[in-house]
């Protein structure tokens, strides 16, 4: 999945304003960000296989620090505890934690079955919605859909910048995956690790969004 945990981040700062978009966009996203990492390290392993599935030719054959579920627990409740230190709240550290699963379950959804529970045990699951395209985009592009419509009535604008910033990034987006739908595999895994390396990007980007924008309520300046 991908625009989907975009989605979620966004739906998050309904429910938390006062955090940062970046740091949304960091949990929802961070098993995704951790993986690059690993997989340059050689501690995790994928695979191409075209046509393994209608949406992404990715064989996940070994990511069970970054995806399997015991795994995902601790860096939940390591990122929710990160939180806490920096932001004494009660309700950011939950949120943060539950956007880290998040991206677990949304995961579950769209993935074969590839994603452990255990990390060293054999059994895997994944419900296997990437088997059909128009199935994903319906599923994926609701959640990105609520989220920017959840994020919108959320905050205002301060000024240009805030729009601009926004729709760029909610353009820049849909373009990355829309060419992923419908472009040819990518050649090797490590040219995989380096660009999903690159996503690192959209949290500064994130930030600056938010920057630029004011939470509802909050006085404009
Ligand atoms: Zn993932």
């Amino acid at each position: 999945m991908f625009i989907g945990h975009f989605g979620v981040a966004l739906a998050a700062k309904k429910i938390v304003p006062s955090a940062r978009l970046g740091t949304l966009l960091l949990a929802a996203q961070f098993l995704d960000f951790l993986w690059p990492i690993l997989l340059l390290l050689g501690l995790e392993k994928v695979v191409i296989v075209p046509g393994i599935t209608a949406v992404t030719p990715l064989d996940f054959t070994s990511y069970p620090i970054s995806h399997s579920l015991l795994a995902v627990v601790g860096w939940s409740v390591a990122f929710g505890l990160a939180y806490y230190m920096w932001h004494r709240s009660r309700r950011g550290p939950v949120v943060m934690g539950v956007l880290v699963l998040s991206h677990w379950v949304l995961d579950l959804i769209v993935h074969r079955p590839d994603l452990p529970i255990m990390p060293n045990n054999p059994a895997r699951y994944g419900l296997g919605l990437w088997n059909s395209i128009p199935g994903t985009i319906a599923v994926e592009a609701s959640i990105f859909l609520i989220g920017i419509a959840l994020y919108l009535s959320a905050t205002r604008t301060r000024d240009r910048t805030g729009n601009w910033a926004l729709w760029g990034f909610i353009l820049f987006l849909s373009i990355i995956y829309a060419a992923n739908l419908v472009g040819s595999p990518p050649p090797d895994p490590r040219m995989i690790a380096w660009v999903t390396l690159a996503m690192w990007l959209f949290i500064p980007w994130a930030y600056w969004i938010d920057r630029h924008r004011r939470v509802m309520g909050e006085s404009a300046r």
